[in-house]
């Protein structure tokens, strides 16, 4: 649900008519994209076939996952956060503190003694991919020796 959250959020860039793209529906706000995450989170658990969806596509990706309301809430809420928290270092028409205006994550990096480029915030996120390929192999080393308890229980 994390995952998916942090794509949905850009749903709103594909109907911008035009530059500034981030500000269409406030997707990316904390505020907005919160509750667009969470919501979604509810709407994918309470909708039974897609959730069974969910536990095929996460078996076939052999990592452990019992989908559960809360969880599914929280993770769609994460997610959308975290798509937002990347956003706002990256793009200067993210507002994410709307209904606020403006964006003091950009102006931060950009100004003063830290001086984050776009260059480096993708060497960056780079990193993390190579943190989440480390995850994903405890995800599903965990899986592989768990196959047989879960299966019973
Ligand atoms: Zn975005």
């Amino acid at each position: 649900m994390f995952l998916l959250a942090n794509v949905i959020v850009d749903v709103e860039v594909l109907f911008a008519p035009g530059w500034p793209h981030h500000r269409v529906w406030h997707w990316h706000s904390f505020l907005v994209g919160g509750i667009v995450g969470g919501a979604c989170g509810a709407v994918l658990y309470l909708a039974k076939p897609v959730r069974l969806l969910f536990e095929r596509i996460m078996r076939l990706l052999r990592i452990r996952y019992r989908p559960c309301l809360v969880g599914m809430v929280l993770g769609g809420m994460a997610g959308a956060w975290m798509h937002v928290f990347v956003d706002s270092f990256y793009h200067f028409d993210v507002q994410p503190f709307w209904p606020k205006t403006g964006n003091p994550l950009y102006r931060f990096v950009r100004t003063g003694a830290v001086r984050i480029t776009n260059e480096r915030i993708e060497i960056i996120c780079i990193a993390f991919f190579f943190l989440t390929v480390i995850l994903y192999a405890a995800a599903v080393r965990s899986f592989l020796k768990h196959k047989h308890t879960d299966a019973e229980g």
